[in-house]
C-alpha cells in the first residue's frame, strides 16, 4: 500500500521530522497597537470583560465578552483594508478564498540591520542579497521580513518619537519588485504595520499597504519567531476569523519547518 502525502505528513508531525512554528503573540490589553496622528480615529486595544466564572452569574461555565479593533495583535490585513483595494473582489477577510491562507513561505533576514538602524529599510538590493543566497523567491509566496523587532517590548515596541514612529520597513521600490517581479501572495512583518514607522514620508505613503492591497495581496503583522524559520521550504498557516466585510482580523499563524 503506498504512502500518501498527508500520511507522510502525519507521521512526520508526529516524530518531530516537521515542526510547528507558532509566529503569534499572545493577545492581551498591553499589546501596542498602531497610533495614528490625533486628526485620524484610533486603533482600539484589546479588551476583555468577564461574563461568569463559575459563579451566579453561570455556575458551571467561564467565559468572556471580548473588543478588539481587526488590526489588534499578531493580524491579518486584507486588500479592503486599503483605499487602493477598496474596488477590488473578494477582498474582504470574509470573501478571500481559503487557498490562501496555506502555502509556501520566504523568509528575508533583515536582523543584522535592523539592529544597527531602527529605520532600516528593506530595498531591492537586500531582496537581491537574500536571493543571491537562497534563490529566487517563488511565485506566490508569502514574504516576510525578519527584523527580531518582536522580542521588544512595551514603549520600544512603537519607538514613538517626536517625529513619529520608527521601526524598520519595506521602500516602495522593494515592494514594487515583489508584486511585479515576483508575484508574491502576501507581506509580513514582526513590526505594528507592514509599512515603515516612518512610512507616511514615501511616495505614496505608506507603500506595503497601498501597493500590496491594490494588488489584492495581503498583509500580516505583529509576527514573532520568525528566526526559528528557515529562509526557504517552510509552509505557513494564517486563515483570518471570517468577518462579514471585515478588513482583517487578528489570528493564529503558525509555520510547518522542515
Ligand atoms: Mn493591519
Amino acid at each position: 500500500m503506498s504512502t500518501t502525502t498527508l500520511e507522510n505528513l502525519a507521521g512526520d508531525l508526529a516524530s518531530g521530522t516537521v515542526r510547528l512554528v507558532d509566529l503569534t503573540h499572545t493577545l492581551d490589553p498591553d499589546f501596542p497597537v498602531i497610533i495614528l496622528p490625533p486628526e485620524f480615529g484610533q486603533c482600539a486595544r484589546f479588551r476583555m470583560e468577564e461574563v461568569s466564572a463559575y459563579d451566579h452569574r453561570g455556575p458551571a461555565w467561564k467565559w468572556h465578552n471580548l473588543t478588539l479593533n481587526e488590526h489588534t495583535g499578531t493580524h491579518f490585513d486584507a486588500p479592503a483594508h486599503w483605499v487602493s483595494g477598496r474596488d477590488l473582489p473578494n477582498n474582504t477577510v470574509d470573501e478571500i478564498p481559503a487557498e490562501v491562507f496555506i502555502g509556501p513561505v520566504v523568509v528575508i533576514d533583515c536582523s543584522a540591520g535592523a539592529a544597527a538602524d531602527d529605520d532600516f529599510e528593506l530595498t531591492p538590493a537586500v531582496i537581491a542579497a537574500h536571493e543571491a543566497k537562497h534563490g529566487e523567491i517563488p511565485p506566490d509566496a508569502w514574504v516576510l521580513m525578519r527584523t527580531d523587532w518582536s522580542t521588544r517590548r512595551g514603549a520600544a515596541y512603537l519607538n514613538m518619537q517626536e517625529d513619529g514612529p520608527h521601526s524598520p520597513g519595506p521602500t516602495p521600490e522593494a515592494i514594487r519588485f515583489l508584486i511585479d517581479q515576483r508575484n508574491i501572495r502576501g507581506f509580513g512583518t514582526e513590526t505594528v504595520g507592514t509599512d515603515a514607522g516612518q512610512g507616511a514620508h514615501y511616495t505614496p505613503p505608506y507603500p506595503a499597504h497601498f501597493y500590496l492591497h491594490g494588488a489584492g495581496k495581503y498583509g500580516l503583522q505583529c509576527l514573532c519567531n520568525l528566526d526559528q524559520l528557515p529562509p526557504t521550504g517552510a509552509i505557513l498557516i494564517a486563515p483570518p476569523l471570517k468577518i462579514r466585510n471585515g478588513t482583517g482580523s487578528p489570528l493564529r499563524v503558525m509555520a510547518l519547518v522542515p
